[in-house]
């Protein structure tokens, strides 16, 4: 039968079983080069010829693991985005379920013989330090040999070391002891005999009805206080019996379910509700939400999602993970409670395993989750949410790259179940669907309850630096990185004890450090990247990789002590405006300040209760907030991803200030935003400014004609990566020099697909490995497909260390 394996390996493997061979979707343990692993049945035969066909180990589920539709979507996305099938259907369950086998060594008690190799010597004398059996992989790492394998076979042949391979871990659920009534009794005649004199069995027992029919053993014998001979006693007269159940570790289960608000829906919500109800079994074609900040997007979904499960459907809502806070959690539990299993990052492997079984099992009909969410096991698909559709973080940024919007639509189309891609700023791909006809669109024009959309402001940037170059820095009020016009709003807000948000969308204390003298400015070791210089721990961090150095007093090409501190970020934000408004309770979240699993929530609750009243911070604070006391929202710098060398970086300027602006005057307090920057022609800030889409749209479709970028074309992205510099670079040339043969031998011209490249990448080094890249552009997606495939199967990489990256739709090309 067909086995796929998770490993980066484009083909599945074929393996033999005695017994009848299990569904498809089951997990099997199978024997992989040295070691054992965990595959999925996908398939009778691979349809190859393959010799020595090795015997399956174990079949580990009683049925399959994966359903069918779920290895049918797998199937789509390894041929969609170039990746093995293995590695999708890895993405696409929880990690738990693909788990692999180790193998550990140890020293059998022999004397050490004469004759051994040096390599074979090093092997045994590393044993020797060591009492316990020791893992292969770790040992190769200590010697760093590669391969220890040929002398692992020969060192046990002489019966010096023992191997042995521990399987896969087992996925455990967690299981609470319970005891549980078996036999009711129901007169009173009963239960004199039953019990006799035995007076404490008897209170057992009853508790146990009082508590409807059962409770925790823990609880009965710890709280209640009952012995363990007490409730044995209870057992062997077969009234009770004492089971393991599995207990749901789901974090937002111990928040207590708020109370869901009765909202009328508004004529538009209804309008957009009506038209997607009616579609609930047999949607026309995917819907575009789009629905102003504030409108009410929520509400609609709330409201399908009800209509879908009265029919006995299940429904998925995807959100970008930083917008999946317990408060959005909260809006869908409030509304149907233990239906509703969240899924995000936060989530420990059990937590996630025990949600999806509830999912599989059909205990719950809802999967509200970041992107992978998209997978969640459920039958009868009714409705597929997603919200912000815009948004990069959809995309997964290794393989398989699969966008979970697109596939949002693959899925649903599957089964017949309403998509729905809701934003306030839609991409250009989905924007021009929606114009096309492909998509419906739905819109929400109006904020509910009458608010208005906040009057924004721009602050010349330019004007502000010519003013405070004359003057100290430290003397003018907000230190030169808050206006005066941004200061006298703040404020006002603090006086009317009102609330503000403060968007940097760059975190540290400054983005790089320069020497005045020689102009050196220090990066990362491993990465083209200059270091962020992070003040409260004196250091200089690399936001790629997580390099991390002392921050150096002196340069360190010419010694010079002269050193500055360029680039603003949020710490330093944060300095200035404690500084500037000493009174305020300043918030600060960004990657530095939300590491534990729960600080991210932590801050919004603050904020939420009203402890603090300005919240700083990178785009985390931008998406999905919805506190009607934020009267304003300043962007500190609205320019900093705007000259990003990607064709999204207007695109994403313009959303990251559409969604900030978006926090302000969601009460019926109103509000304002003041927006910071250097550029204030620029189109994209000219349209957040007006709350223009429509205007930024056009504009931004004209911009992507000449040179044509989607959502005119399809692109894919393919990156060569490797430490050797000139490797990378003659691998891409080889990849594009094998791709123009190709297209050659097939007669398709520059008309069909349209390579530009190699050039290396934006960032040339990032993790010590040199990047070069081409792009393949095409009009036509199946096209596109088929040489992506040709590619990816056809194209031999040199020998060394060189890795190929396919990167399809891709949402960024640095
Ligand atoms: P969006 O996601 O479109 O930005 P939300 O769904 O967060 O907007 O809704 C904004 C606010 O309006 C929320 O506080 C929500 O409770 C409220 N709201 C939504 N619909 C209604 C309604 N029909 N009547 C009253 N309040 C509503
Ligand atoms: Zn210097
Ligand atoms: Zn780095």
């Amino acid at each position: 039968m067909e086995v796929a394996i998770p490993l980066p390996i484009r083909h599945t493997f074929t393996y033999s079983i005695e017994a009848a061979p299990p569904p498809i979707g089951t997990r099997v343990r199978v024997p992989f080069r040295r070691e054992e692993r965990i595959g999925w049945v996908v398939g009778e035969h691979s349809g190859e010829l393959v010799q020595g066909i090795k015997p399956v180990l174990a079949v580990l589920d009683d049925g399959p693991s994966v359903p069918p539709d779920l290895i049918d979507l797998c199937r789509w996305i390894s041929e969609y985005y170039a990746a093995p099938l293995g590695i999708a259907l890895k993405a696409a369950l929880p990690s738990v379920l693909s788990d692999v086998s180790r193998d550990y060594i140890a020293l059998t008690g022999r004397v050490k013989q004469e004759g051994l190799r040096p390599r074979e010597k090093r092997l045994f004398e590393l044993l020797e330090l060591h009492d316990n059996p020791q893992p292969v992989r770790t040992l190769r790492k200590t010697l760093g040999m590669g391969s220890i394998w040929p002398e692992i076979r020969s060192l046990s042949k002489r019966q010096l070391i023992m191997h042995r391979t521990v399987p896969p871990a087992e996925p455990t659920a967690k299981t609470r002891r319970v005891v549980r009534i078996e036999r009711h009794l129901e007169s009173l005649v009963q239960r004199e005999d039953a019990f006799g004199r035995a007076a404490r069995q008897r209170e057992a027992y009853e508790l146990l009805e009082a508590s409807g029919g059962g409770a925790e053993l823990a609880h009965l014998i710890k709280k209640e206080g009952f012995s363990r001979a007490v409730l044995k006693g209870l057992e062997d007269k077969g009234l009770v019996r004492l089971e393991d159940e599995e207990v749901h570790r789901d974090p937002f289960a111990r928040k207590p379910a708020p109370v869901a608000e009765d909202l009328v829906p508004t004529n538009d919500q209804q309008h957009a509700l009506d038209t997607l109800v009616s579609a609930l079994g047999a949607p026309p074609s995917p819907f575009l939400l789009q629905g102003i900040t504030g409108s009410g997007k929520t509400l609609v979904y709330i409201e399908l999602l009800r209509a879908a499960l009265e029919r006995g459907q299940s429904a998925i809502v995807l959100v970008p993970e930083i917008a999946l806070t317990p408060q959005t959690a909260s809006r869908f539990r409030a509304h149907f409670g233990d239906q509703v299993a969240v899924l995000h990052s936060g989530l420990s492997l059990g937590e996630r395993y025990d949600a999806w079984r509830s999912l599989r099992a059909g205990d719950r009909r809802i999967a509200v989750g970041a992107r992978s969410a998209l997978f969640a096991p459920l039958s009868n698909l009714g409705v597929v949410v997603v919200d912000e559709e815009h948004d990069g973080s959809y995309k997964q940024s290794e393989s398989p790259r699969y966008h979970a919007r697109d596939l949002a639509i693959v899925r649903a189309k599957a089964h017949k179940a309403v998509c729905v891609l809701g934003s306030a700023t839609p991409s250009m791909e989905s924007w021009n669907n929606a114009q096309s006809g492909k998509f419906a669109r739905l819109s929400l024009p109006k904020r509910v309850g009458g608010a208005k959309l906040p009057a924004v402001q721009v602050v010349d940037l330019r004007v502000g630096r010519s003013q405070t170059e004359n003057r100290p820095v430290s003397s003018s009020e907000g230190g030169g990185v808050l206006s005066e016009a941004l200061v006298t709003a703040v404020r006002s807000r603090l006086r009317r004890h009102e609330q503000v948000i403060l968007l940097h969308n760059r975190r540290g204390y400054s983005s790089f450090l320069q020497c005045q003298e020689c102009g050196e400015v220090e990066e990362c070791t491993n990465c083209s990247i200059s270091l962020t210089y992070h003040r409260v721990t004196h250091r200089l961090l690399c936001h790629h990789c997580r390099y991390e150095t002392q921050a150096p007093n002196v340069c360190l090409r010419c010694s010079s002590a002269d050193l500055s501190y360029r680039g603003l970020g949020t710490e330093q934000v944060e300095r200035v405006t404690a500084e500037t408004f000493p009174e305020a309770r300043i918030a600060r979240m960004d990657m530095d300040t939300t590491s534990g699993k729960w600080a991210h929530q932590r801050i919004l609750d603050r904020v939420e209760q009203g402890d603090v009243d300005i919240l700083l911070g990178t785009q985390m604070i931008a998406k999905g907030l919805d506190f009607p006391r934020v009267t304003l929202v300043g962007v500190v710098n609205a320019d900093l991803g705007i000259h990003l060398p990607d064709f999204r970086a207007s695109e994403r300027t313009f959303q990251l200030l559409s969604q900030v602006a978006g926090r302000a005057g969601r009460g019926k307090l109103g509000g304002e935003v003041l927006i910071q920057t250097a550029l204030p022609e620029h189109y994209a800030i000219r349209a957040a400014v007006a709350h223009d889409f429509e205007s930024f749209a056009t504009r931004e479709l004209h911009e992507r004609e000449g040179p044509q970028y989607p959502p005119w074309l399809r692109l894919v992205n393919v990156i060569l990566s490797s430490p050797d510099q000139a490797l990378a670079a003659k691998t891409a040339e080889q990849g594009v020099t094998w791709l123009r043969r190709w297209l050659d031998a097939r007669d398709v011209g520059e008309a069909g697909i349209n390579l530009v490249g190699p050039a290396p990448s934006p960032i040339e080094r990032l993790h010590r490995r040199w990047r070069w890249h081409f792009l393949i552009k095409s009009g036509s997606p199946n096209l596109l497909g088929h040489v992506t495939t040709a590619l990816a199967a056809g194209f031999k990489l040199p020998s060394g260390d060189v890795r190929l990256a396919i990167d399809r739709d891709p949402v960024a090309l640095l």
